[in-house]
């Protein structure tokens, strides 16, 4: 087998490139406004009740219009979900795995129409979307390799006479709960990770972005997974959500969103309820509130550039976002005044063109709570850049700098989800830690220095899951640099890395006597 690498991002650049994406664009834009029914067990079912998926740098223009389940159906695909488990569970591992490879194929071949939805379901710029599908391709390439692994089982020991064996055997039904902003890699990734090692799952994609996750679906169908094994049940937290997470027969949870729903979920799973046998496994990838700390000793302009890139790249909704540069204060001055005048360039609008650095935000209320943050800002801080949203046609909002902010303030505290990132002054490298860490949340950071010691004592003290250093902290790599995140930010699992199957199975150790 091929060894894994991951897939390489499109050089938009290059004039065939940009046609590439255009004709995905083209084709996306032919089945705009389409009907998407839930997928149980096979069964296309058709709803009165949908989900309108709408493209929020333009809201006229709706996306698709996505079946909604409700409990009774819930109860339906949970059913299903759990007596295919019975079978499914028994297919080879590298049957499975074959499945996915054949399903990453299918993604490579339609790739730019795959990221042209992104651009308008959720507004991604072309190369952030480029890099969603990417890493959704990566995500199936990777755990199929895992799991041909994981299937030798590990070595234990045997005395004369005795033969025992140690192996990784399937968890049953999963809820996989999946986020909007990495509509694509998170929701494929999650939903596969689970499949390849054996379960059998109920996909609750995101409501904001449930129409890239039914061309999964059709994907996934058509590589040969068997019916019943992913079944397709968008529909309200409120309603669904809570439903399956209480279920009895469920099993495990999944989940990437927020921290607030994350804790609820986490709360909800630990009750016993009348007729669950086990205690439900909770995999849970939550919130940020990212640091890109920066030494006196480190590359000044590297700093600005690095700052900039992940705070603003695909508008700051990302949980791995810098949204706090807490800087040294010797070179305090100097890296704001570059990262002013960096984020000052930064073109927004609608992305379809390519030619957007970036597009909106993803809904009204994500809208409103950032704007509403920099209202905040405004008394925390001295606005340098931005600041300004309009929400008329699509969901804009500017690139923002708040200056001279209080490591204590709000905005140096609670996640934004937005481009916004405040700055912070430090008396020295030491203290530039102490207000890195100073956060319920550990996902990512980074640092920016040339001294090697300041780097030693940075992987040492600075507590989080993914620390860069002379980097931005935004783009992991699946299989390069496994992603999350420690405390508030999530059960501390690793997407993308060597031990993340294992999450979603138990072992089992067998004696046999000879
Ligand atoms: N894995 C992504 C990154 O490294 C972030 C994922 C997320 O925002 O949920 O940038």
């Amino acid at each position: 087998m091929i060894p894994y690498k991951h897939e390489p991002f499109t050089d938009f650049s290059k004039e065939e490139n940009q046609k590439a994406l255009k004709e995905g664009v083209k084709l996306v834009e032919s089945y705009l406004g389409q009907d998407y029914p839930l997928v149980i067990g096979g069964e296309r079912i058709t709803t009165e009740d949908k989900i309108v998926s709408v493209n929020p740098a333009n809201k006229e223009e709706v996306i698709g219009r996505v079946s909604k389940a409700n409990q009774e159906l819930a109860e339906k695909a949970m059913t299903e979900a759990y007596n295919t488990f019975e079978s499914w569970r028994k297919v080879k591992p590298e049957t499975r795995a074959d499945i996915l490879f054949r399903a990453s194929a299918i993604v490579r071949r339609r790739k730019h129409e795959f990221s042209a939805i992104l651009v308008k379901e959720a507004g991604k710029p072309w190369n952030e979307a480029d890099a969603d599908t990417a890493e959704a391709i990566d995500f199936m390439e990777y755990y199929a390799r895992q799991m041909l692994r994981i299937k030798e089982g590990f070595p234990v020991e045997s005395r004369p006479g005795e033969y025992n064996q140690f192996n990784y055997i399937p968890l049953g039904v999963g809820v996989v709960i999946s986020p909007w902003n990495f509509a694509f890699a998170i929701m494929a990734g999650t939903a596969v990770a689970a499949i390849v090692s054996g379960n059998t799952v109920l996909l609750k994609p995101a409501s904001t972005t449930p129409v890239v996750a039914a061309k999964f679906i059709e994907v996934l169908e058509e590589a040969g997974l068997p019916k019943g094994v992913i079944n397709y049940v968008p529909g309200s937290g409120a309603e669904v959500g809570d439903y399956l997470v209480d279920h009895p027969k469920t099993r495990f949870i999944s989940f990437t969103g927020s921290r607030d729903v994350g804790v609820r979920i986490y709360e909800r799973a630990a009750k016993v309820n009348p007729g669950q046998k086990w205690l439900k496994r909770v995999i849970a990838e939550m919130g940020g509130k990212d640091t890109i700390v920066v030494d006196s000793e480190g590359d000044l302009e590297l700093a600005a550039q690095s700052i900039v890139a992940s705070a603003f790249g695909f508008s700051g909704q990302k949980c791995s976002a810098c949204s706090r540069a807490v800087i040294v204060e010797d070179v305090y001055d100097q890296v704001l005044a570059r990262a002013v005048e960096l984020t000052k360039e930064l073109t927004v609008g609608d992305t379809v063109d390519g030619d957007k650095f970036m597009g909106p935000v993803i809904d009204q209320a994500a809208f409103d709570k950032i704007m509403s943050y920099i209202e905040i800002g405004q008394t925390e801080g001295k606005l340098m850049a931005g600041g300004e949203g309009d929400s008329s046609k699509g969901f804009f909002v500017k690139p923002t700098i708040f200056a001279d902010v209080d490591p204590e303030a709000r905005l140096m505290k609670e996640e934004i989800f937005g481009p916004v990132v405040a700055f912070s002054k430090a008396k020295d490298f030491d203290h530039a830690l102490e207000i890195a860490n100073n956060t319920d949340y550990g996902l990512t950071g980074a640092v920016i220095t040339n001294n090697r010691a300041k780097i030693e004592q940075a992987r040492e003290d600075f507590h989080v899951g993914n620390l860069y250093f002379n980097r931005g902290c935004t783009g992991a790599i699946v299989g390069y640099q496994p992603f999350g995140g420690f405390n508030m930010s999530g059960t501390d699992s690793k997407a993308g890395g060597p031990d993340y199957l294992l999450l979603h199975m138990q072992a089992k150790t067998t004696s046999e006597m000879l």
